[in-house]
């Protein structure tokens, strides 16, 4: 199974899980900050994993997109990592 295989894993079980605890807090008095928090605590992790996960050949972080808009250079940040690195097209595994 590869890289991205894994992220759709954790992407659809997030997902699962964030409409289950929703859905089964939402009635408490405190469950719209507790589907908050958990939306931060993702964020975060994500943020992490971001950071974290880099190419081994270049070190650039692998969610890291580059894109070209009006010639100019923007990165944005993607949830599912590619298949190959878009700096220097190393695959990932
Ligand atoms: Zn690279």
């Amino acid at each position: 199974m590869n890289r991205r295989a894994k992220h759709k894993i954790i992407l659809i079980a997030w997902i699962i899980t964030f409409f289950l605890m929703g859905s089964g807090v939402w009635g408490f008095q405190a469950g719209h900050l507790m589907v908050i928090g958990f939306f931060m605590a993702s964020l975060v992790l994500y943020g992490l994993a971001a950071f974290l996960m880099r190419c081994p050949k270049c070190r650039m972080p692998v969610l890291l997109r580059p894109r070209k808009v009006l010639g100019m250079e923007l990165y944005t940040w993607s949830i599912l990592a590619p298949e190959k690195c878009r700096h220097c097209g190393e695959i990932l595994h």
